[in-house]
């Protein structure tokens, strides 16, 4: 009993250590197939997708009965749209995606994909066809190559080359001392935050399922490496249904739509030049971020 005990109590720690973080679900994927409190029906199907059309229908959530976060959100992704998800901190975006991959089921309302609800199809199943780029990819002590094939296993070589060059690394690859050989994570280089992302890039486009779900990096990135995941994420985009959490707005720009959550509610949705005409809240976030950008350029130009 203890034996069976210790383990699964391990799991239960490590299960709500991570659940907390979006940025660790490409991890907890790799620990854990499925959600404790959420079970397969007995008649769970194998999630058929044909197009990677997800519809959000009226979903509301609360993670506590008193204080519901979600209220009501109902939006679709057409196949192989990209659809930018943007708004203030604690709006709901990551509790969005936690209803997509079901680490929770929805207290109303319902989530599909190409019309099959998420509740009666197998998680695993369900998680195979949903790729995730998290906020910091988890690195392990081996060489870039093998980092990368992490996201499908039995990729050849050619294949893992060809990811790491669409996801364009390819640059960065060539000025290390050993090539794709160099060794990275704790006990090797050490990637900056915009490197290691389009490490995670490079995984799910070898992994290339036809659901893409990416949480953009809310760190700074320098604008090489910035141009570098939007080149990449538009590689990603362009074969694959994709959902974006976006905290840069320069992201979002090339967004076939925008989604501007405000405390648990949609509340404008449209492409960019759309937004900007409709002079809202997505309008006001746009005029405040170049402004941060004007005062940043100033800055960085008084200190020469
Ligand atoms: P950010 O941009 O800061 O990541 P977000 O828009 O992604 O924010 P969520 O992480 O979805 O916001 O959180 C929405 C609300 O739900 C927040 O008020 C948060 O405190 C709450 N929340 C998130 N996770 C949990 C949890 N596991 N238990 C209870 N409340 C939670």
């Amino acid at each position: 009993m203890m034996q069976i005990f210790i383990p699964l109590n391990f799991l239960g720690f490590v299960y709500r250590e991570m659940k907390g973080s979006l940025a660790n679900i490409e991890k907890m994927f790799s620990l854990l197939r499925v959600a404790p409190g959420i079970e397969d029906t007995s008649d769970a199907a194998e999630l058929q997708v044909k197009e990677g059309r997800i519809a959000f229908e009226d979903v509301h959530f609360a993670y506590r009965a008193d204080r519901e976060i979600l209220k009501g959100v109902s939006f679709t992704v057409a196949p192989q749209q990209k659809v930018a998800i943007v708004g203030a901190s604690g709006a709901g975006k990551s509790t969005l995606f936690k209803l997509l991959f079901r680490f929770y089921d929805p207290t109303a309302g319902r989530i599909t994909i190409d019309g099959q609800d998420i509740r009666t199809v197998s998680q695993s199943s369900l998680r195979a066809a949903i790729g995730v780029v998290p906020q910091d990819a988890v690195l392990f002590n081996q060489s870039i190559l093998e980092n990368v094939r992490y996201g499908r296993i039995d990729a050849r070589d050619d294949e893992v080359m060809a990811a790491i060059r669409h996801a364009q690394l390819e640059d960065f690859v060539r000025e290390l001392p050993e090539g794709v050989h160099t060794m990275v994570g704790e006990r090797g280089l050490k990637l900056s935050g915009g490197e290691k992302q389009r490490v995670a890039i490079a995984r799910a486009l070898l992994k290339h399922p036809p659901i893409m779900v990416f949480d953009e990096a809310t760190s700074s990135l320098d604008s090489r490496s910035e141009q570098g995941i939007l080149g990449a994420l538009r590689q990603v985009a362009s074969e694959q249904t994709t959902l974006v959490i976006a905290h840069r707005l320069s992201t979002v720009v090339d967004a076939d739509v925008i989604l501007v959550l405000d405390r648990g509610r949609v509340v404008e949705r449209g492409s960019h030049s759309q937004l900007l005409a409709e002079d809202g809240h997505y309008a006001g976030l746009w005029q405040l971020q170049q402004e941060e950008r004007r005062s940043a350029a100033d800055t960085n130009q008084a200190g020469r």
